[in-house]
């Protein structure tokens, strides 16, 4: 037989490997930054065009490359950062691999400038799908420029996976944030479409975190230092009351390499124990310097894993220096003067934010009625019904959080059997309507009856509601008396300003000041001015999460979001008219069943149901 094995072609090779270090636009902008700082630059400019599918270009002033190295940089394995294996464990440079412009030549247009500072004149290098079109001498400051141009033209496949331009975006930003954080001794700026983005001066860490993600981040920041034999850590972790729903500003720095990893993240929320609501993220920027020896930043191909020798040890003391820099915060003057300055004990503050949940949730007075056999209708009615109330006191006012909170609290029927009877409205014959625990709307229906959720109810009816607003584009807008000004940092501002037409269409008017200020002179009808801010941040929130894989439909997401953000909450109080007009006006939505986000709306119960109890 005969022989079957080739060697496949360099440029087939490359394509193949391509896959592995070009997974999108952000992958190419990481690589080309990476490249930059390893150069030494001082300054460097990125340059996107449509999220970096028709051009993705850096340029820097580092110091550039020699004729042959700037023909050579395109090879597979061409690198001038290691020369032997053993150069891998002392690594103080970003790449190493040598084949990030391999693989970028591949898969596109690739255009090189570059010179070096004692040369006269550069070198201009022009390769598409590995093949050098051109190479010529040319007049070019000190420094290298490399353009990317149209991402895997000759892998259609791949292009076509790209997700929408917003989303690509998102991800080039997120690289951008994390390579400008780890080096603020560099000046950084960012273009796309021609408008700037970034413009990052040199400047110390708290600065350069304040400059990405907008002023209102600094007063946000608690410093933590710590400095063992083993490791060095600096940086800044986010005081507990500004912890987020999103992960979104989470930065480890490990020798200046952004890395991912899920066990030292669990050393810091650790160190928040008791101090973050339910499903809060902290936000932290965190550098760890550790010897290059005790590292293995090799098991990746993108590089944002690493493998420490001694896990335990790092995971022990971050989690510790977070939690004395919290404590440090905690007993700040302003929270509490007499406080002892035990910090490890962080209850007194766990209080301060949740008081209600504190002092209930373990309360169920019934049980222990139970026990000693003595519960009479008395008992019935004063204390327990009392108590259960009490849990409401402190919810109503606590903004979109609280509903969390109380789906915690474990409800028993038998208390509210009891309000029944205490509550001469409730047994009243005309009303048709009844409200259950601040949280069902009971209604009867020829058959029997319905329970309705309340706040998922008034979810779907306010969703089809600015759904359809924002389609027919006619909004009913009211405009403020007082612009409002809110601040947003420049990738919450991205957000927003994709969103602009369609909040348009729902009644938001609004204007881009100076210094990521956003005017807001006209909100819609049904919007509260003093929810704007929280429906803002719930949006910008919202888009951050949406799974990348999912068809994102901007309209979609923010008839959702404002919906979730202004429906009535668990725990209000609803008089007979709201109820009744809540429970029409579901009934007249397109889709009654389920909430937007697909959840049960309402069940219903018949008589025959009843009965069947009864037997
Ligand atoms: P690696 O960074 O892993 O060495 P790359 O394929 O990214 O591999 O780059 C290959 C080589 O090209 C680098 O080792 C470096 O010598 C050179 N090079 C790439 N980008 C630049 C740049 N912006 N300035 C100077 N030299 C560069
Ligand atoms: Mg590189």
């Amino acid at each position: 037989m005969a022989d079957i094995i080739q060697l496949l072609p360099d440029h087939v090779a490359n394509q193949i490997a391509a896959g592995e270090v070009v997974q999108r636009p952000a992958s190419v902008v990481k690589e080309l930054l990476e490249n930059a700082i390893d150069a030494g630059a001082s300054t460097i400019k990125l340059i996107i065009k449509d999220a970096g599918k028709t051009l993705i270009q850096v340029i820097d002033d580092g110091k550039g490359m020699s004729v042959t190295d700037a023909r050579l940089s395109f090879e597979r394995h061409a690198t001038s950062k290691i020369r032997s294996a053993d150069d891998l464990f002392q690594l103080n440079t970003k790449g190493f691999r040598g084949e990030a412009l391999a693989s970028i030549a591949a898969i596109a247009h690739v255009e090189l400038k570059t010179k070096q500072e004692q040369d006269e004149i550069g070198t201009s290098i022009v390769i598409e799908g590995s093949e050098v079109v051109s190479q010529d001498i040319v007049v070019t400051p000190k420094g290298t420029s490399i353009s990317v141009k149209n991402l895997f033209f000759n892998i259609p496949a791949r292009r076509n996976f790209l997700k929408s331009n917003p989303v690509e975006t998102r991800h080039i930003i997120d690289e951008f944030h994390r390579v400008a954080l780890a080096h603020s001794s560099i000046c950084f700026s960012c273009f796309h479409n021609g408008s700037e983005q970034f413009n990052l001066p040199i400047s110390n860490y708290r600065q350069r975190i304040v400059n990405i993600f907008g002023t209102k981040t600094n007063e946000k920041l608690v410093p933590v230092e710590e400095d063992t034999e083993v490791l060095k850590i600096s940086g800044f972790v986010g005081k507990p009351q500004y912890a987020k729903k999103s992960r979104g500003e989470q930065f480890f720095f490990v020798n200046n390499r952004f890395i991912k990893s899920a066990y030292l993240n669990h050393a810091i929320s650790s160190a928040y124990e008791g101090l973050l609501k339910d499903g809060a993220h902290a936000s932290y920027f965190l550098n760890l310097i550790v010897d290059p020896q005790t590292i293995d930043i090799n098991i990746h191909p993108t590089k944002t894993e690493i493998k420490f020798d001694d896990e335990h040890t790092l995971y022990a003391i971050l989690r510790a220096s977070v939690k004395h820099s919290l404590g440090q915060f905690n007993i700040a003057p302003v929270l509490d003067f007499e406080r002892d300055s035990n910090l490890d004990t962080p209850y007194n503050y766990e209080q301060k934010t949740e008081p209600s949940v504190a002092v209930d949730s373990g309360f169920n007075p019934f049980q222990e009625d139970k026990k000693v056999g003595s519960y009479t209708a008395s008992n019935y009615k004063k204390e327990p019904v009392a108590n259960w109330e009490s849990l409401y006191v402190g919810l109503e006012s606590k903004g979109t959080k609280s509903q969390n909170d109380f789906n915690e609290v474990h409800f028993e029927s038998e208390p509210e059997i009891a309000s029944i009877f205490n509550d001469p409205k409730a047994v009243e014959e005309k009303q048709s309507t009844y409200q259950l625990h601040k949280k069902y709307i009971i209604s009867t229906i020829k058959s029997g009856m319905l329970v309705i959720d309340q706040k998922r109810a008034h979810q779907r009816v306010l969703y089809e509601d600015f759904l359809q607003h924002i389609t027919v584009k006619e909004g009913v807008s009211q405009q403020l008396l007082f612009p409002l000004t809110i601040h947003f940092s420049s990738r919450e501002l991205e957000i927003i300003r994709q969103l602009k037409q369609d909040l348009e269409h729902t009644g938001f008017v609004f204007n881009l000041l100076e210094n990521e200020v956003l005017e807001i002179s006209g909100v819609p009808v049904s919007v509260p001015e003093s929810e704007v801010s929280i429906i803002l941040e719930q949006l910008i929130n919202d888009v951050e999460n949406e799974v990348p894989d999912s068809h994102f439909s901007a309209t979609d997401l923010l008839a959702k979001s404002m919906a979730k953000s202004l429906a009535i909450k668990t725990g209000q109080s609803l008089s007979n008219v709201e109820q009744e007009h809540l429970v029409n006006s579901l009934f007249a939505c397109k889709e009654p069943n389920v909430s937007p986000t697909n959840r049960v709306t309402f069940i219903t119960m018949t008589v025959d149901e009843l009965e069947k109890k009864f037997m």
